[in-house]
């Protein structure tokens, strides 16, 4: 007869578990687009999900102009070999042109930035010119158009410079206000509940008692949520009581578009919350064939989307960044959701065996010759919070291989890239 052994979280291989990139699928395909958009300042606008497409109503640079110090000349008097007197007629500095044409023989003295007298199409650089009392004298080194800057070379009225879905960076916010853009239309913030659950949870100001532990999930998530851009309610921590937890439920479902909670679903302690949700909500519990962060709960309480994150510190931010984020993400209609991977040399050994894919935390660096290289940030627990304070990178171990030898290539996701 086969005995079926009870899965617990030191077995690396179940059957029954969901593999990561299945559960990312149904979490993507179980969450909308959120309605709502409101029109704000562009300060106000960093980091937001642009709701409409900006086009530009201007080119940039408005009038074609000088790329460097020197002289507007007609490329016509530039000699085809050997040198040629010019005669400087005045000057056109950035935001004061000259005024008057450019004449055959002649060139005007020209600032970075300033407006091309009409009959100029090029500009000598100053190191390549020879000045002397009645003028100037050039060689044939300079070409027809160079160190001019064309208007609307790097914008033409009506193109297309940022598309909807865009989280407006630095760069992207200087750009619409080299629009003249004062205002843009962006989705509306998500707002985000969440809580902890567990008796042994206190939060910071109370006494530590036998057994118990600060609640520090719901910093963590915080932050994540606040780097996010999302609109935050902390509901504190919530004991393992059945009317406290079926409370907070209802509470978050109907004030949250998300809501998000730590603990209580693993394998012993599912079963409670499993019942306060089979009446409130459709949600399904998954193991999920990871490590950290196997246990994850995920469907809807009213019309919220929820996840059921597992307790430990560092298992809360690998199912909050491989399974939240890409959904929060989809849910603001943010058209970047992808995750960078590169590939870095391990330097440690990390042990693995097969059966999960593990995000294993590491500092990544390069060497003297410029390699990307990864080295662990010491012991792996889903416990050691310290592990992800240290580390700037998640390394990914595929669900199939063992231990990793120093030396081997790694797939890496840098936080900067995913944070
Ligand atoms: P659980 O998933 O509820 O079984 O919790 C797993 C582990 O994570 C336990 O050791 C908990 O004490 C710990 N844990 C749960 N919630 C938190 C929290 N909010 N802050 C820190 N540790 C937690
Ligand atoms: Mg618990």
């Amino acid at each position: 007869m086969k005995v079926e052994k009870d899965p617990s979280c030191r077995d690396d291989f179940d059957p029954k578990s969901l593999s990561a990139d299945a559960a990312l699928e149904q979490v993507i395909s179980g969450v909308d687009r959120v309605k709502g958009i409101e029109k704000i300042a562009i300060r106000d606008a960093l980091n937001r999900i642009l709701a409409e497409e900006i086009q530009s109503g201007i080119n940039v640079p408005s009038g074609t102009n000088s790329a460097m110090d020197g002289y507007a000349v007609n490329s016509a008097d530039i000699p085809s070999g050997g040198t040629a007197a010019l005669d400087v007629l005045g000057t056109a500095w950035a935001g004061k042109p000259f005024n008057g044409n450019l004449t055959p023989g002649n060139c005007v003295r020209i600032m970075t930035g300033a407006i091309m007298p009409d009959g100029a199409d090029t500009v000598i650089i100053q190191e390549d010119v020879q000045v002397n009392d009645s003028g100037i004298t050039i060689d044939a080194s300079t070409r027809k158009g160079d160190n001019v800057r064309q208007a609307g070379e790097d914008i033409a009225v009506g193109d297309l410079v940022l598309s909807r879905g865009r989280r407006l960076n630095p760069a992207d916010i200087g750009l619409i206000a080299s629009l003249g853009i004062a205002e843009v239309c962006v989705v509306r913030r998500l707002r985000v509940a969440f809580f902890s659950t567990g008796d042994e949870l206190r939060s910071i100001g109370e006494p530590l008692g036998n057994g118990a532990i600060y609640d520090s999930n719901r910093y963590t998530l915080y932050g994540m949520l606040e780097k996010m851009g999302a609109d935050i309610i902390d509901m504190g921590v919530i004991k393992d009581d059945l009317d406290a937890l079926e409370e907070a439920f209802s509470i978050a479902a109907a004030n949250a578009d998300v809501l998000i909670t730590s603990g209580g679903v693993s394998v012993g302690e599912a079963d409670y919350i499993k019942e306060i949700l089979a009446k409130l909500g459709k949600v399904d519990f998954w193991k999920v064939a990871i490590k950290p962060g196997r246990p994850l709960a995920f469907g809807h309480v009213g019309d919220a989307v929820f996840f059921g994150l597992p307790g430990n510190p560092v298992s809360v931010m690998v199912t909050f960044y491989e399974f939240v984020q890409p959904a929060l993400r989809k849910m603001t209609g943010e058209d970047d959701t992808g995750i960078l991977t590169l590939k870095a040399r391990c330097d440690s050994r990390l042990k693995k065996r097969p059966g999960r894919v593990e995000y294993q935390r590491g500092i990544l660096q390069s060497d003297e010759d410029g390699n990307l290289v990864v080295a662990k940030t010491g012991a792996q627990g889903s416990g050691i919070l310290r592990s992800m304070s240290q580390a700037n990178c998640f390394i990914i171990l595929p669900i199939e291989s063992g231990g990793v030898e120093p030396g081997t290539v790694v797939d890496i996701q840098p936080f900067s890239g995913l944070v």
